[in-house]
C-alpha cells in the first residue's frame, strides 16, 4: 500500500485506540469504580474522546483522506469511503455544539434521575427543552434531505431515513396492535415459579455455561456484573459483557446474558484484518440488536433451545421448577403482558412502546409539541397502542434514560432490530440443515458460523441494509417477523388475527 495510505492509517489507529481506551473506562466505571470516582472519570473519558475527535477531524487527517489511491473493491477502499462519511459528519457539527450538549446532557442526566425518582416530571422538562433545542441545531448543522429527524437517525441507523421507518411503523402497528388485544383476551399463562427465590451464585455459573455453549469466546472476551447490563469492544479480540442477577427473577440474568452475547459474539466475529480500524465494528445499532435478539429470543426463547437445556436448569434450581413441565416454563418465558415498562415488554409488545417513543420524537423535532406536553400525550398513546393507564410519569415519560443523554433518533434502532433478527432467522433456518434438531442438541456452530460469514464479518464495510438485502433477496420488513409472532404466541395462546 502507499506511504500515504500508511500514514492515514496510523493516523486512524490513534483515533480507535484513544476511542477504546475511553470505552475501557466506561467500562471500569459501570463494573469496578468506586462511586467518588464519578467526577474525575467523566474528566478523563472527556479528555479522550476530546483527543480522539481532534485527531480523526484534523486537517491531516482531512487532506490525506481525499488523496489517498487505494485498489477499488477493497477493504481498504471500503475504510476510505466510511472514513470519508464520518470525517464529514464529524466536521459539519462545531466543536462549540458537541460542548454544549455534553454540558446539557450531564444537567439533564442529573436532572432526570431525581425527577424520575420523585415522579416529577416539571423538573426534567426544561431540560428536555434544551436538549431537543440542541438536537434540532444539530441535525441542521450536519444537514438533510427530507426531515430534521433524518440527520439524526443517520447517527445510530445510517442509510435509513425517517419516511422508510414510518412506512414500516405503520404497517407493523396495523397488524400488531389487534394481536395484542387478542391476547389480553385469552386465559393468562402462569409464570410466578420464575420468581421463587434462587441462588445468585447457581444463576451465574448457569449463565456463564450457556455461553460457553453458544459460542461466545472467552478467551477473548468476559462477562462481569453490572446495574444495567450493556457489552463493549475495545478491539476483535476484547469484547466484553455485563449482566444483571435477581434472587426473585430466575430468568432476567439468563435472558440478558444470551442477549448480550449476542451482541458480543457479533463483534468478535469481524474479520480480523479490519482490527484497529473504524471498520472494526458493528455496522448500525439495529443491525446490532438483531444479533442480540435473535440469541435472546428467537433461539433462547425457543422450545428446542429448552428441550436441551430444561433438564439442566431443573438440576441447577430444583426448588423453582421440579415440579415444572417443559411447556409450562416455555409458556412462561413467553408470558405476553400488556405493562407499562419498555426494558420489561415481553417480544410481542415491545414495539409499540418503540412506536410510541418514535412518534413522540419526531413530533418534538418538528417542534409540534413541547416538552410541557408530554406526560399527557404518553398517557393518551399507551391506552390506544397498549390499552393501559399510566399512574405516574416515573412509569411512563421518564422511564428511560435516552432523552437526557441526547440520543434523539436512536429508538426506531430497536425494533428495527426485532424486524431484521426475524427476517435473519428464518433465512439461516432455511440455509442450515436440521437446524431446531441441532439447538435442542446444544451445536450451535453452524448458525454461529453462518451469522459470522453472513453478517459480523463485514463490519463497517456493508450497511445494514446492503446486508439484509444479500442475505434475505429483498428490504427490511416486517412480514418476517409478523409470521414469526402469529406463529409462536399462535401456538401459545391459539390463533391469531
Ligand atoms: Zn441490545
Amino acid at each position: 500500500m502507499s506511504p500515504k495510505f500508511n500514514e492515514l492509517l496510523a493516523l486512524l489507529n490513534t483515533v480507535h485506540d484513544l476511542e477504546a481506551a475511553a470505552e475501557l473506562l466506561q467500562w471500569d466505571q459501570e463494573v469496578n469504580m468506586p462511586d467518588a470516582a464519578t467526577e474525575s472519570r467523566a474528566r478523563q473519558v472527556a479528555t479522550l474522546s476530546r483527543a480522539a475527535h481532534e485527531q480523526f477531524t484534523s486537517e491531516q487527517v482531512g487532506d490525506l483522506l481525499h488523496c489517498v489511491e487505494v485498489p477499488p473493491n477493497s477493504w481498504q477502499a471500503d475504510l476510505i469511503r466510511v472514513a470519508r462519511e464520518d470525517h464529514e459528519r464529524a466536521r459539519r457539527i462545531p466543536a462549540a455544539l458537541v460542548s454544549r450538549l455534553a454540558i446539557a446532557s450531564g444537567r439533564a442526566k442529573a436532572a432526570w434521575r431525581q425527577a424520575r425518582q420523585d415522579d416529577d416530571y416539571a423538573r426534567f422538562a426544561p431540560h428536555l427543552e434544551t436538549i431537543i433545542a440542541l438536537c434540532i441545531e444539530k441535525a441542521h448543522a450536519i444537514g438533510f434531505k427530507e426531515h430534521p429527524y433524518d440527520a439524526l437517525l443517520d447517527e445510530y441507523e445510517p442509510g435509513m431515513t425517517t419516511a422508510q421507518v414510518r412506512d414500516l411503523f405503520g404497517s407493523l402497528r396495523n397488524d400488531l396492535v389487534p394481536i395484542v388485544k387478542a391476547i389480553a383476551a385469552r386465559p393468562a399463562v402462569t409464570d410466578s415459579f420464575l420468581r421463587t427465590t434462587t441462588d445468585t451464585t447457581a444463576q451465574w455459573d448457569f449463565g456463564m455455561g450457556l455461553l460457553r455453549r453458544i459460542g461466545y469466546d472467552l478467551s477473548r472476551g468476559r462477562q462481569d456484573t453490572s446495574a444495567h447490563p450493556f457489552s463493549t469492544s475495545f478491539s476483535v479480540h476484547d469484547v466484553r459483557i455485563t449482566t444483571r442477577l435477581h434472587a426473585n427473577n430466575l430468568c432476567s440474568g439468563l435472558f440478558s446474558t444470551l442477549h448480550e452475547a449476542g451482541h458480543g459474539m457479533y463483534e468478535q466475529g469481524v474479520d480480523p484484518k479490519l482490527e484497529g480500524t473504524l471498520l472494526a465494528r458493528g455496522t448500525s445499532l439495529g443491525m446490532h440488536e438483531s444479533q442480540s435478539r435473535l440469541w435472546e429470543n428467537q433461539i433462547g426463547r425457543s422450545l428446542p433451545f429448552w428441550r436441551g437445556f430444561y433438564p439442566d436448569l431443573q438440576r441447577a434450581f430444583p426448588q423453582a421448577l421440579d415440579q415444572v413441565p417443559l411447556n409450562a416454563f416455555y409458556q412462561a418465558i413467553n408470558k405476553v403482558t400488556a405493562s407499562p415498562i419498555r426494558v420489561e415488554a415481553d417480544e410481542v409488545t415491545y414495539n409499540l412502546h418503540i412506536m410510541l417513543r418514535f412518534e413522540i420524537e419526531q413530533l418534538l423535532v418538528e417542534q409540534k409539541v413541547g416538552a410541557a406536553e408530554l406526560p399527557d400525550l404518553w398517557r393518551t398513546k399507551m391506552r390506544e397502542y397498549l390499552g393501559i393507564n399510566i399512574n405516574s410519569d416515573t412509569d411512563g415519560v421518564l422511564q428511560d434514560i435516552h432523552w437526557s443523554l441526547g440520543a434523539i433518533g436512536y429508538y426506531p434502532t430497536y425494533a428495527l432490530g426485532n424486524l431484521m433478527s426475524a427476517q435473519i432467522f428464518a433465512c439461516a433456518k432455511e440455509a442450515i440443515p436440521d437446524f431446531d434438531d441441532n439447538i435442542a442438541r446444544g451445536i450451535f456452530g453452524p448458525l454461529g458460523a453462518w451469522l459470522t460469514s453472513n453478517i459480523h464479518q463485514w463490519g463497517r464495510t456493508r450497511t445494514a441494509s446492503q446486508i439484509v438485502q444479500t442475505v434475505t433477496g429483498g428490504a427490511v420488513s416486517t412480514r418476517p417477523w409478523l409470521a414469526y409472532i402469529r406463529q409462536k404466541y399462535g401456538g401459545i395462546y391459539g390463533g391469531l388475527p
